[in-house]
């Protein structure tokens, strides 16, 4: 399989200027040598966006969003960096061979996501024949038609349970290899189908690759589960994915929301009847990777989940989480009916966006989940229930919302507003406190040895001149994220020959852990000046830190030695360093 090169990726970052390319979808005004807009990543009033021509390089100093032109395009169009690449490609006239764009995912699981979309395909096939009259009823009993069947990849499993296993040795594949994916069980040496007498639903990551399966029975059987997923896999991990992620991305950003539920159904129904900004977690619970897609997304997240206790308890720690990380969140909590999608069967579509229309504030529903199980006619149940809302609001830190609150509370239940104002008074001055102590955290985290090699990795971005002094002068990082970084500049610059920081951003994108980090080093140097001189200065700086840390470390270590030949070699260390200090 052909591949896109670095190369190549480079030679269209070159020929689409960043400024054309931001400017084809919003007005940039000129600022000195820089051009500002209005963050299209953040509710902003003001242009708070920066785009530099020189540097190629776009930041936004209120909400952080940062990066090159396939990075805005990426956020822009919620497309993949892959995709993001062809789109700059098409704007910027180039041609490009299509068939070549494929993430390093696709191309490093080959073989593995083709028996992927093989299985779908079979699965598919399966409803088609004579075996799959049943499973079709079933379908079309539930509303669900062909149009539906094909986009969300609808299929049966058959009977006998080896059908699938035989198609794909068939096809050459290795037998090892199908069992790794989880297409089949192992019963003491013998394979056979993981999915058999089922109507499948394909799982996707969050490009659109299939990486597993669910499937369901259809023939009212007991004794067995209602569902059974793929197990986990090197394609699929559990909670890494949303369901539905890739088709809603490009609906998101018109309708401004992403609804979450909690099941696949519930989200296809959603899909079904026009709704399409809608993502399932299968499951209740968000995990860590789930979170960061829906932040990818930059609109409002309104969750949407089971009308049960189980339900409503995920709510409440979902909405949680999305609050901490900065999202905006809202909640519908549909009754009657235990789930989204029975809520629209039984009730059609318009009663369901007659609640999307006014979902919950978060904290509105915050409010009413503290009320639920308190009796506020015993004092004990009242005054904790005033208490826990006093934290919540003063947490808020929302001057109107507090103001509001307060209002509503001393009528409700006759209390006094300077009580109420007192008590949260205490408890502001409790958070302030929370935040001091955070902040001071983060300054010492960033302590002058990080900023200062934070600033080394940006010169060497911009030159092998500046590469040469770094190996010249100081050689390593004692971190393991800055040397990390420092030795990936170095292998790309011995292969391109050139460097800068757009194009190191592009590719650093399928690069996880250094990411971000990289990101950030270059959106804080987006207005620096760069030379020879100002680099030895931070070099001085870090090397003088890095040798005081290792006197440090030595000096531990020496109380820790018993050996006395030892302890002499560690002081002799310790005196060589104290010299060259
Ligand atoms: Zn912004």
């Amino acid at each position: 399989m052909a591949v896109i090169t670095n190369d190549e990726i480079n030679a269209i970052r070159n020929k689409a200027n960043i400024v054309d390319i931001i400017g084809s979808y919003l007005p940039l005004t000129q600022r000195g040598k820089n051009y500002v807009c209005v963050c299209p990543f953040h509710d902003d009033h003001s242009p708070s966006m920066s785009v530099s021509e020189e540097k190629q390089i776009y930041k936004c100093f209120a909400c952080g969003n940062t990066g090159n032109v396939f990075t805005f395009v990426e956020n822009y169009e919620g497309v993949n960096f892959i995709d993001a690449v062809a789109i700059v490609a098409e704007k910027a006239g180039i041609d490009i061979d299509k068939r070549k764009l494929k993430t390093n995912r696709v191309l490093i699981n080959k073989d593995e996501l083709e028996m992927m979309d093989i299985a779908e395909k079979y699965f598919q096939n399966n409803l088609k024949t004579e075996f799959g009259t049943t499973a079709m009823d079933y379908l079309n009993g539930r509303g669900i038609n062909e149009d539906i069947i094909k986009e969300f990849g609808i299929g049966l499993s058959l009977d006998n349970g080896d059908s699938l296993y035989n198609l794909l040795l068939k096809k050459k594949y290795d037998s090892k290899k199908i069992l790794e994916v989880g297409l089949v069980n192992d019963s003491n040496g013998k394979y056979y189908d993981m999915f058999t007498r089922r109507i499948t639903f394909p799982l996707w990551d969050k490009d659109g690759n299939i990486v597993g399966f669910s499937a369901r029975i259809y023939r009212g059987e007991v004794d067995t589960s209602k569902y059974i997923n793929s197990r986990e896999t090197k394609l699929f991990k559990k909670g890494e994915t949303l369901y539905n992620y890739h088709h809603a991305r490009e609906f998101v950003k018109n309708e401004k929301s992403v609804i979450v539920v909690e099941g696949f159904m519930d989200a296809i129904r959603l899909s079904v009847e026009g709704v399409r900004n809608v993502v399932a977690l299968q499951g209740t619970a968000l995990t860590k990777e789930q979170i960061v897609l829906l932040k990818k997304l930059h609109v409002k997240v309104i969750l949407c989940l089971d009308n049960d206790n189980a339900g409503e308890a995920a709510t409440l720690s979902n909405g949680d989480m999305l609050i901490k990380e900065g999202l905006e969140v809202y909640v519908i909590r549909l009754s009657g009916e235990k789930d989204p999608d029975e809520y629209i069967l039984v009730h059609g579509i318009n009663a369901f966006k007659e609640n999307l229309k006014n979902p919950f504030t978060f904290f509105d529903f915050k409010m009413y989940y503290l009320k639920k199980n308190k009796d506020l006619s015993k004092s004990n149940d009242l005054a904790l229930y005033i208490n826990q809302v006093l934290e919540e609001v003063a947490n808020t830190g929302d001057e109107i919302l507090i103001e509001v609150t307060l209002n509503n509370i001393s009528k409700e239940y006759n209390l006094a507003m300077d009580v109420l104002r007192g008590k949260l008074r205490g408890l502001q001055k409790d958070n302030k406190k929370e935040v001091k102590v955070v902040e001071k955290k983060i300054k010492e985290k960033k302590d002058a040895y990080l900023l200062s090699a934070d600033k080394i990795i940006y010169f060497m971005l911009n030159g092998g001149a500046y590469i040469n002094e770094y190996q010249k002068k100081l050689g390593f990082f004692e971190d393991a994220l800055h040397r990390e970084i420092a030795n990936e500049i170095i292998y790309y610059y011995q292969r391109n020959n050139a460097i800068n920081p757009a194009d190191f951003i592009s590719y650093v994108s399928d690069k996880e852990t250094i990411k971000d980090e990289v990101m950030n080093i270059v959106s804080n140097g987006i207005d620096d000046d760069v030379s020879i001189e100002i680099m030895d200065g931070y070099i001085a700086r870090v090397d003088e830190l890095m040798v005081k840390n290792e006197i440090k470390r030595l000096k531990i270590e020496l109380k820790n030695e018993t050996d006395a030949s030892k302890k002499i070699e560690i002081l002799e260390r310790i005196t060589e360093l104290k010299k060259s200090d």
